[in-house]
């Protein structure tokens, strides 16, 4: 049965985001990770979201479920510099839209990853207006 994966790559969730967040994989590139981080909000996995946040910048938590619901509704990734599977950095531009209470929103980040030990852990992002 075919099911989009969430971060609109327009492959299947399970071969997609899904072996990531069960951690059957680590992401390749840095915008695999953030594809896949993007997915990790959509069904709320928290627990992915910290295991793959750099312990420098990682919050104690992150209370996904006390935060006033978002309905995230499309991810669009607008450039990548470096993060590919060869680099230890990385960049990726993207706009995130959502819904809170009916009313849409986006996000648009520039991110920041690093890898450490062959893995991609996000460090943080620049909102743009
Ligand atoms: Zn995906």
């Amino acid at each position: 049965m075919h099911k989009p994966c969430p971060c609109g790559s327009d492959k299947d969730f399970s071969r997609c985001c899904e072996p990531c967040l069960k951690g059957d994989i680590y992401a390749a590139t840095a915008e695999q990770l953030m594809r896949s981080r993007y997915t990790a909000y959509v069904v709320g996995d928290e627990s992915y979201l910290l295991s793959t946040w750099h312990s420098s910048t990682r919050p104690q938590q992150l209370h996904l479920e006390s935060e006033p619901a978002s309905q995230w509704i499309g991810l669009k990734v607008l450039a990548s510099t470096s993060g590919e599977a060869h680099d230890s950095d990385g960049r990726v531009e993207f706009i995130a839209r959502y819904k809170i209470n009916g009313k849409a929103h986006r996000l648009h980040e520039n991110s920041r990853f690093v890898k450490e030990r062959g893995r991609w852990f996000y460090i943080d992002g620049t909102l743009k207006a």
